[in-house]
């Protein structure tokens, strides 16, 4: 017989304590579901999506409508941090000093997922949504001329919908929803990993306009980069009275570039390397005192982008010495890292991809594909009908380069998918007017409603099966076994905050009167008297 114990009175206190506080424990623990519940609730989740088909079409519309650049997308985190709040969600705005980014938070304990997108528009991109060829709604103004009007309300849509059910079941788990501000400047992100936005997070679901419905694992296709501005200091004098007095920080720039022009023939083929002038004097007869450059410099891991960063200073360095001028700063205006995707989470909501499949097109959607496509001088092939396998990711050595995103850098501190719905046209030039003609058109919201069913879905099973979040960090574990996430910012670095400030100040009140009215419109297109679609006879 064993010895009844005897509970001294401290452990007494600490046993009443676990037995009130028990359903509060159990509470907060991820509980495992059994198959059968996981299928029940995924299917209560695509139908409650699907009933908010409005909801989604009207967030798309709105967002688009607003056309926002980066870092000035303060109608868009207005309008979204008030549906979200609406919600129930917590939201705390300003993070990482960037007035435009915000968290949204709901629920309690384990798995913390994050759900992210970016919101920002392409300059010069105006365009009139459901019309096959260029015409602006605001000429020279920007717009969503890459459709990041589309992925918040994926993602919002699908977050509603899981939070309805976790309340009812009483599931474990926190969303924290978040936006890409200035994905388009590469801005934010690093400085969210950085300021610890996902220091608690354990699966990161992210997901960007494209024109299939897929995901992927392994390393991504494209490049990570440093976007720097390179400011030359020199010395004004009359250009024709006394041109030998002045330094001409313009010189210096110019030389700068033909460096780079020349040197580009002994890179490897992977790398892009491209500028933009930002401060290219003020007259000609005054020796421009200051001028400034804006280089994106892209490799396809983190050794070669060191690399390009050392040339760029050598030649920046040696313009200003050609000369006489100084290379007043060398400012770090954003960066991504290449990105990695999780396997796990990758086929867990690829199984859902295909539960879901793509929107069934009308013959409306397929003829203003068909006619942008032409007009684009691209093959006339009309919408995706058919789901693209699960992509496995690239070989580093076949890796030839591409485009950037900083969700690199999420991809490297929590295990990371990006998932990409049918809201656009294939065969686009990508940052062009064209790709934001369906954005506002039935295709982008199908496509939205699709994505949110297959990320509802996907949430389900990660809140659900805590065996998925174990393995996606086992993953994780091994892909950053001999690869180390350093970021390519500082601690003192700041976000570049004050970019486009003065486009979007040039624009903003011509683009007022076309903001979505959603208490007066259905849709976008008919608040904008457009005929669905519009194309040239
Ligand atoms: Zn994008």
């Amino acid at each position: 017989m064993r010895p009844v114990p005897v509970l001294s009175r401290a452990a007494l206190t600490l046993v009443l304590w676990a037995l009130t506080a028990a359903p509060t424990l159990v509470a907060q623990a991820p509980r495992a579901l059994s198959q059968r519940q996981l299928t029940g609730l995924k299917g209560e989740a695509v139908t409650s999506v699907e009933s908010m088909r409005t909801f989604t079409q009207q967030m798309v519309d709105q967002i688009f409508s607003f056309g926002e650049l980066g870092f000035q997308e303060f109608e868009t985190s207005r309008y979204l941090v008030g549906v979200l709040r609406g919600h129930g969600f917590t939201v705390t705005e300003g993070v990482s000093g960037i007035p435009t980014a915000w968290v949204a938070r709901w629920g309690s304990g384990k798995p913390v997922i994050a759900l992210g997108s970016d919101i920002d528009g392409i300059p010069k991109a105006s365009q009139k949504p459901g019309v096959a060829y260029h015409d602006p709604l605001v000429e020279g103004a920007p717009g969503h001329g890459e459709g990041h009007n589309s992925g918040q309300a994926v993602i919002v849509t699908a977050a509603i919908a899981v939070k309805q059910l976790m309340e009812r079941e009483g599931l474990s788990g926190t969303l924290v929803l978040w936006p890409g501000v200035a994905e388009e400047l590469v801005a934010t992100k690093a400085y969210f990993v950085r300021d610890g936005m996902f220091s608690d997070v354990d699966v990161t679901i992210f997901t960007h306009v494209g024109n299939n419905l897929g995901t992927s694992y392994g390393d991504a296709s494209g490049s990570g980069l440093v976007s720097l501005e390179y400011s030359f200091l020199g010395q004004t004098a009359h250009s024709a009275g006394a041109p030998w007095r002045g330094r001409s920080a313009l010189d210096a720039v110019e030389l700068t570039n033909v460096a780079w022009n020349y040197r580009r023939e002994h890179l490897r083929p992977q790398h892009r390397v491209h500028y933009v002038l930002r401060d290219a004097g003020d007259q000609p007869n005054v020796v421009p005192r200051t001028a400034s450059v804006w280089y994106y410099l892209r490799e396809t891991d983190y050794e070669h982008i060191k690399e390009l960063l050392d040339i760029g200073q050598t030649i920046a360095e040696a313009a200003a010495r050609m000369t006489n001028t100084t290379l007043a700063s060398t400012r770090i205006l954003g960066s991504a890292w290449p990105r990695h995707f999780n396997r796990p989470i990758a086929e867990a909501m690829d199984k859902n991809i295909r539960a879901v499949g793509l929107p069934v097109w009308s013959d409306d959607d397929q003829t203003l594909a068909r006619a942008i496509q032409k007009a684009m001088g691209s093959r006339e092939r009309g919408l995706a009908t058919e789901l693209e396998t699960l992509d496995s990711g690239i070989d580093p050595d076949d890796n030839r380069g591409g485009g950037s995103d900083d969700i690199g850098d999420i991809s490297w501190v929590t295990p990371t998918i990006t998932l990409r719905f049918p809201s656009n046209v294939p065969g686009l030039p990508g940052h062009h007017w064209s790709n934001a003609v369906a954005m506002a058109t039935p295709i982008a919201h199908k496509g939205v409603t699709v994505g949110a069913k297959a990320t509802a879905m996907t949430l389900l099973d990660i809140i659900g099966t805590p065996a998925l979040v174990d393995s996606a960090k086992a993953y994780f574990r091994e892909q950053t076994k001999n690869r180390k996430y350093i970021p390519f910012i500082s601690g003192e670095d700041r976000p570049a905050t004050e970019l486009n400030t003065e486009i979007m100040a040039r624009y903003r009140e011509v683009m007022r009167p076309f903001y979505f009215d959603s208490k007066k419109y259905s849709t976008y297109l008919e608040q904008l008297g457009i005929t669905y679609p519009t194309v040239k006879p």
